[in-house]
């Protein structure tokens, strides 16, 4: 039995029992994306800029790429932050033109760059081999560089890619040999890049990391944009730090203005928004399979693990689970966990209002980097995909089935014996 495509509601704000009501018509788990919440988080950041002539938001597909979630951004007026080919194709697909994409890569092949940049997407390189043999065969490409300003910035390496030992960007001892390419080439650098991390949490260090790329910025004399690329913090649960953007806003633009000043003309400023615009946009819902006491916890077991929502045990990430079915229970304390045969636990000691088997249990923040990093271990389904938009849900990926999973695989029978 196949989802319907449009889950019927009258509401216009989604609440626990629109939540209820989609998980109930969902096969499975199912992710539940609020449009309203991605709108507000994009105004916001056009609000905190408000004081820029040209801002350019260019939403990080990677953090969700389901292409009706691509076409709510677009029609937003925002642009795309790519980094696969095929992220590339979502976009195009989903409506963006070729130039408001703009390709920042890390680690892919000429050719990949090369197919990127017919298209007429904006190319972003990282690397000086890479940057010459472009510079050489398409002097008449523009490109932006990114560079590593060797800054760092939130706590875990894991995710902050502006240190010293990172992969990711030139690092900014070798403007000099950038300048010399650029030079021997003729090819024209039409912007500079960081993205420093996933973690603002001093504005402060941020702020100094722009001066660094102003200062490299000032080395090139045909730029049309400047990109800081991202990291601002979102809450995952109460008294998180989070990014202020407003006090970013108020005092990156001034200093934007003052720096366009002095470089003569002004130029664009970019930002590159991933978990930002969408993470708590997200719920991932999930039903409790057991309840198992065991001799030192309560364990409650959901239908999922980490193969639809790889984040605790990958990173260590807080994901704050609520009991939507009996909210206001009684709380007491459970370790949730899913059904992979391996560790999955999904939080651990959480206080939880009293949960039943047959309880939906939401996941908040699920809007970033969780459908999209969702797998097929033990051969289980990807869940299915709901955008809440205004008071209506929308079937946005239907669950997979059994076809979907021997999809692309070949049984091969060798009809090879062992002998007893
Ligand atoms: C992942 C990524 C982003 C988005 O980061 P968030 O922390 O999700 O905002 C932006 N720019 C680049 C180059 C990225 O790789």
């Amino acid at each position: 039995m196949d989802l319907i495509p449009t889950f019927e509601s009258n509401l216009r704000v989604m609440t626990h029992s629109d939540l209820i009501s989609i998980a109930e018509q969902a096969e499975g788990p199912v992710y539940v994306y609020d449009a309203a919440k991605i709108q507000s988080q994009y105004q916001r950041l056009v609000n905190a800029f408000s004081g820029v002539e040209k801002l350019k938001i260019n939403y990080a597909c990677k953090a969700l790429s389901n292409v009706s979630v691509l076409k709510l951004m677009q029609n937003m007026g925002s642009g795309l932050d790519t980094v696969s080919i095929q992220e590339v194709l979502l976009g195009l697909r989903a409506g963006f033109k070729p130039a408001d994409i703009i390709f920042t890569p890390n680690g892919v092949s000429l050719e990949e760059i090369e197919t990127v940049a017919e298209m007429g997407v904006q190319i972003n390189i990282d690397n000086l081999s890479i940057l010459e043999q472009f510079g050489t065969k398409h002097p008449n490409v523009p490109v932006c560089i990114r560079i590593n300003p060797h800054v760092m910035a939130g706590g875990n390496s894991n995710i902050s890619v502006g240190h010293i030992d990172s992969k990711f960007g030139i690092s900014i001892h070798q403007i000099p040999h950038v300048l010399r390419i650029v030079e021997n080439t003729n090819m024209r650098i039409n912007g500079v890049h960081m993205h420093t991390g996933s973690d603002i949490l001093d504005i402060e260090v941020f702020l100094h990391a722009s001066e660094i790329l102003f200062n490299t910025a000032l080395q090139f004399k045909d730029l049309s944009f400047i990109d800081f690329g991202s990291g601002f913090k979102v809450p995952y649960r109460e008294g998180d730090i989070e990014t202020n953007i407003e006090e970013l806003g108020e005092k990156l633009s001034q200093r934007f203005k003052a720096f366009c000043e002095t470089y003569g003309r002004p130029l664009e400023l970019a930002f590159e928004p991933g978990k930002f615009l969408v993470s708590q946009a997200g719920y991932f819902l999930t039903k409790v399979n057991a309840v198992k006491q065991t001799t030192s916890t309560v364990f409650a077991q959901v239908d999922s693990g980490f193969n639809h929502l790889i984040r605790p045990m990958l990173y260590n990430s807080y994901h704050e689970i609520v009991n939507i079915s009996n909210p206001e229970g009684k709380e007491r304390f459970y370790t949730v966990v899913g059904y992979i045969c391996e560790t999955d636990t999904f939080g651990s000691n959480r206080k939880i209002a009293e949960i039943s088997e047959g309880d939906i249990m939401a996941f908040h923040n699920a809007g970033a980097y969780c459908f999209a990093m969702a797998s097929n271990y033990n051969s289980r389904y990807r869940p299915a995909e709901v955008l809440w938009h205004e008071g209506e849900a929308h079937l946005i990926r239907k669950q997979e089935n059994f076809e979907d999973l021997m999809q692309n695989q070949i049984l091969v029978d060798f009809k090879d014996k062992i002998e007893a």
